[in-house]
């Protein structure tokens, strides 16, 4: 039996762990914090979720919470000002629906299945040493640690990295009571251009049903604030406050917010990346990086969990394939070129979201509100971003697209 271990107990790591379980592979993965550690600690993310990737979560039987976890069905777009005139407005169903399961919920559980499943789980703070030793004893070494500091092993791509810095401050409000939305539950996403972004939507945490903001603070800019937020009460008074000033149109769903618990707050910021996928170790032998640890993008867009069950289906596809074959630096190579394949238009998707709109690109937007289908085409790109390829990024092609549904209607 082929031995695989994985560093990493998140997303990416643990859908292909016990991925890999089902293909008779012996596999070992390695946490540094416990299952019970992960449950009573601070929320990691939004983890919203769309149909591709929960897809894959299906086939593996991982979806465990279909039916507690509200729907995303939609996606609403609007741009404006302090003032709540809006310039963009524009509204879609998805193709089928999203989902956010706090991962506090999603990865302990995963943690269990995954050893029910036969899966060995080590739990250890992982070092080069300690891959060194992982390494001697796999046929593979997968690292899927996230943004954990052992991720620096896998040498950054300058040329696929467009940022240098953060883009946004980010902050997280879990909280109980946003009254719900009139239409349709969906991504809500504001934009008030220069200043940041509100985005947010139902999800499942642990004290049940909840809503998830997501603010996007352009650094230094005034939503910026977020070193005066020592407590959880002032985190969630801030939030409230800068949706009120700065997304004036969203302020009457926030009347009855309370916290979902002193965890549910999130503060940080992240250089969105692209890093080369072999990392080598002291000893000469070559490991692979997977997911956050090699495109690590901002939240903006609500990508990264998406991503990294996109990657864990092409790394167990290609693990599978490969028989009793070496998995060689070549193999390592071609196996992250076929993900980098789908996972460049998810990076180009949101780092666009993080720059000034071009002119192009407020088209689209603007043809959104007066076209449902091309609204359809853009608020399904949340799930297969690849679908916006060319036309979201190219003036001409923008044109292009848009006359097909003129001379097509
Ligand atoms: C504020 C915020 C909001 C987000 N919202 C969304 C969203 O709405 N939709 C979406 O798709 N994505 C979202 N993301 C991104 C998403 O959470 C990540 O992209 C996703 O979790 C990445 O999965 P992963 O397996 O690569 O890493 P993770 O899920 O981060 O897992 C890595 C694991 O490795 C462990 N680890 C780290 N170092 C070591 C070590 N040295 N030894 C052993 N274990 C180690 C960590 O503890 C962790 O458990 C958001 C992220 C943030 C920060």
């Amino acid at each position: 039996m082929r031995k695989i271990t994985i560093i990493g107990a998140g997303q990416g790591g643990l859908q292909l762990g016990i991925g890999l379980l089902a293909r008779d592979f012996d596999v070992t993965i390695v946490s540094n914090r416990s299952a019970d550690q992960i449950a009573c600690g601070r929320v990691m993310s939004s983890q919203s979720m769309y149909d591709m990737a929960v897809g894959y979560e299906r086939a593996l039987g991982l979806a465990m919470w279909d039916s507690e976890c509200g729907p995303i069905s939609g996606v609403h777009m609007r741009a404006g000002g302090g003032d709540g005139d809006l310039m963009i407005d524009w509204r879609s169903p998805m193709r089928a629906p999203g989902q956010s399961v706090d991962q506090r919920i999603k990865m302990p559980a995963w943690m269990r299945e995954f050893e029910r499943r036969g899966g060995r789980l080590l739990i250890d703070e992982v070092d080069v040493d300690a891959i060194e030793r992982h390494a001697a004893q796999s046929d593979l070494v997968v690292v899927s640690s996230g943004k954990g500091e052992i991720g620096r092993l896998f040498e950054l791509d300058d040329e696929r990295s467009v940022f240098d810095r953060p883009q946004r401050t980010i902050s997280l409000t879990y909280v109980h009571g946003m009254k719900p939305r009139a239409d349709y539950s969906a991504l809500n996403i504001s934009i008030n251009p220069g200043i940041g972004e509100y985005v947010n939507f139902p999800a499942l945490t642990i004290s049940g049903p909840c809503d998830i903001i997501n603010l996007e603070c352009i650094p230094g800019g005034p939503m910026d604030r977020w070193d005066v937020a020592s407590t959880p009460a002032k985190h969630l008074e801030l939030a409230i406050e800068l949706i009120h000033t700065y997304f004036p149109w969203e302020a009457e769903r926030c009347a009855g917010l309370r916290l979902t618990d002193d965890l549910g707050t999130l503060v940080g910021r992240i250089t969105p990346t692209v890093r080369k996928p072999v990392g080598r170790l002291p000893s000469g032998r070559a490991v692979m990086g997977m997911a956050d640890v090699l495109v690590l993008n901002d939240p903006i867009t609500g990508q990264g969990s998406n991503n990294a069950s996109k990657c864990a289906m092409v790394y167990l596809e290609a693990i599978a394939a490969r028989d009793m074959a070496a998995f060689d630096e070549a193999w390592m190579q071609a196996t992250f070129e076929t993900y980098w394949d789908y996972a460049q238009w998810v990076t180009r998707f949101t780092n666009a979201h993080l720059l000034p709109p071009p002119p192009h690109l407020l088209k689209i937007f603007g043809a959104c509100g007066g076209n449902p289908e091309v609204a359809a085409r853009v608020a399904n790109a949340f799930d297969d971003p690849k679908g916006l390829a060319p036309w979201y990024f190219d003036a001409t092609e923008a044109d292009g697209f848009l006359d097909s549904f003129v001379q097509t209607a």
